[in-house]
């Protein structure tokens, strides 16, 4: 039946890391009900969709049925949770199933979480909720429509079951698909264990895997480093671009790949504030919005220290070469973040002149993001609405200007005018530069009482169109559509105070 599903699953995990996970299976749910199911990501797998969706899908993707080809297994990883190190979590409530090769040839893993209890659990029960797994499923596709590199979910199963949380809740598991799910935890496991030969297994692997360029160098572990730093610039400078927090940035949350991984506490910030958190947790605001790159160059400082053993016999000589990467890391980051908010307002690189006009591009961002600050204005419609401002050629721009109170308004005009010469210095049609900004700038983001409200009817109602029309609109977050203008709207003020994630 696996290979009427089009699935061939391959086990590269399983068979080249033994000792690095516990073999181990999911338990079935025991009335499985297919709430949502990724026709385009199965697409993109070779996944036949027609047999995803039937009978023989269904058993695979709810645990019941395991494909012959299947070889799952529980992954160890450590991590630091909210700066403590935790020397063992591992899947608790995950497993990997195994991987396959997509349409363009790139291994990607198909996992469940919530599938069970496993030799990670701890005290956990190895469940999940269905609102947490529809919130993750949604997140996860907005994150790709938005053009950010993500985990998704293939499919979302109602396990037919209640889970124990402050109150009963319906249970569900949800089928992931990512690059890897190789954190920097995964790394810490082994280095805390100094278990040398299995680092050495986990660090070649990750590299066959990922940085493939780099395998059999002498520098390898080092150059493997800068390329995660890399990855992972660029990730939390396009976080930063749609206003995405993710909330338990912890080593363990944090992967090798540069895809955003574990969609819990996330959520979108309205009006601006750099020092937005949701997380109920997060009592410290150590993961707020404006902490994300401080708190990546510090997971990465971690990934750092468990690599080091395998840089060679100079100890003085590697921790040098990995100082200068993480030093390195706040000028990386910058210069990815001044490249993403240079094309969130339509400024083009190349017409800037060196250095200097690099910096006053900075100043343009900065002295517009104090703006909406100062005056608590909608980030994403803020940036959305330049494009009429950019079309308008009466210097008014009433849609950015009705974000303002008045005592705002002769401010943000005075930086319009700075920003419009910007973007037209070289005679660009302005015409052209809205087209830029709208494509730059998304209409539609997850907010928070949308997502709520979706959720509440699947898992209150049992009424699932909420969420399938959110998660529509949110797959073309570009695109203006007539009559949606509510889902384009921030909360009420008084509604989006002391929002709170879990
Ligand atoms: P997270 O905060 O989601 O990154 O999870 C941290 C750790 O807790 C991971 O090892 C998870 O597998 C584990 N975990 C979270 N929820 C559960 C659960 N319900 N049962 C077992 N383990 C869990
Ligand atoms: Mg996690
Ligand atoms: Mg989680």
């Amino acid at each position: 039946s696996a290979a009427l599903l089009g699935l061939a699953l391959d086990n590269s995990y399983a068979t080249e890391l033994v000792g690095l996970h516990a073999p181990w299976n999911p338990t079935p749910a025991p009335k499985p009900q297919l709430m949502a199911l990724n026709a385009e990501l199965a697409g993109e797998l070779g996944l036949n969709i027609g047999a995803l969706a039937g009978a023989d899908g269904l058993a695979v993707l709810s645990g019941q049925a395991l494909p012959s080809d299947a070889s799952p297994v529980a992954q160890a990883y450590a991590g630091h949770q909210f700066g403590q190190f935790s020397p063992q979590l591992g899947d608790g409530r995950a497993l990997l199933l195994g991987e396959v090769v997509d349409t363009l040839g790139h291994r990607r893993d198909i996992a469940f979480k919530g599938s069970g209890r496993t030799p990670f659990s701890r005290g956990g029960d190895g469940k999940a909720a269905l609102g947490p797994v529809l919130r993750e499923y949604l997140m996860g596709e907005a994150m790709q429509a938005l053009g950010i590199p993500t985990t998704r979910a293939l499919a979302a199963v109602a396990t037919g079951e209640q889970v124990q949380r402050e109150r009963p809740l319906p249970g569900a598991l949800l089928v992931r698909v990512a690059s890897s799910h190789l954190r920097v935890g995964t790394f810490q496991f082994f280095a805390s264990r100094q278990d040398l030969e299995k680092l050495t297994r986990l660090a070649d692997y990750a590299i066959a895997r990922h940085d493939p360029a780099l395998a059999g160098q002498a520098d390898r572990y080092l150059r493997f480093f800068q390329a995660v730093a890399a990855r992972q610039a660029s990730l939390i400078g396009q976080w930063m671009g749609v206003g995405f927090i993710h909330g338990v940035m912890n080593t363990d949350n944090m992967t090798i790949s540069g895809e955003t991984i574990d969609y819990g506490p996330c959520a979108f910030m309205d009006g601006y504030d750099p020092g937005t958190v949701f997380s109920s947790i997060d009592h410290n605001g150590r993961y707020a919005y404006a902490n994300q790159p401080l708190i990546a160059r510090w997971n990465l400082a971690r990934l750092a220290e468990a690599l080091l053993p395998l840089m060679g016999d100079d100890s003085d000589l590697a921790v040098a070469q990995v100082t200068q990467v993480i030093d390195a890391f706040p000028g990386m980051y910058q210069s990815q973040s001044l490249s993403v908010m240079r094309r969130k307002l339509g400024l083009s690189a190349s017409e800037s002149q060196g250095d200097e006009q690099g910096i006053s591009d900075a100043t343009l961002v900065e002295d517009f993001l104090a703006l909406l600050q100062a005056h608590g204005v909608d980030f994403t419609l803020a940036f959305r609405h330049l494009a009429d401002a950019a079309e308008v050629d009466n210097g008014q721009a009433p849609a950015l200007m009705a974000l303002f109170a008045a005592e705002g308004r002769e401010a943000m005009l005075a930086w319009l005018q700075r920003w419009l010469s910007r973007a037209t210095q070289s005679g660009r049609p302005r015409g052209e530069l809205a087209q830029a900004l709208r494509a730059a700038n998304p209409l539609y983001i997850p907010r928070n009482h949308l997502v709520e409200e979706a959720l509440e009817a699947a898992t209150e109602q049992g009424d699932l169109a909420p969420f399938e029309r959110l998660l529509d609109l949110l797959k073309n977050p570009f695109e203006e559509r007539a009559g949606m203008d509510r889902f384009a709207q921030p909360a009420a003020a008084e509604q989006q105070l002391g929002y709170r994630t879990f």
